[in-house]
């Protein structure tokens, strides 16, 4: 149950823009996660309703981007997405691999008026 962790941290900082913003009401607020961070968005969505509650982000709306996992193997080079949890190179089958991406945790975008 990390989301509520996460969600926590993640509202303060949409409370932080939305003050230097001077906004009124936050409308919607733009996520993405790397697959990796193994977020449940109906989980997320509800710890970040509690985090947010009696805020002016009470009201907004919440959009998740999940970021699939990308590896580069060391061996050939070759970059792909992990399908299944098979963490070997699609093309050589070594297991030397590098993440490029999957581990993501950010805000896109704060929506508000
Ligand atoms: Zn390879």
């Amino acid at each position: 149950m990390h989301e509520i962790r996460i969600a926590k941290d993640l509202s303060e900082i949409v409370l932080d823009v939305a003050r230097q913003e001077k906004l009124s009401r936050v409308t919607k607020v733009n996520i993405s996660f790397g697959q990796m961070i193994q977020i449940v968005p109906d989980i997320f969505d509800f710890a970040f309703r509690e985090a947010v509650r009696d805020t002016i982000a009470m009201d907004a709306a919440i959009d998740i981007e999940i970021l699939p996992v990308r590896m580069k193997c060391k061996n050939c080079e070759k970059e792909f997405s992990i399908i299944e949890n098979s963490y070997s190179c699609t093309n050589c089958g070594s297991t030397d691999l590098d993440i490029i991406q999957g581990k993501e945790l950010f805000i896109k975008s704060i929506e508000g008026d």
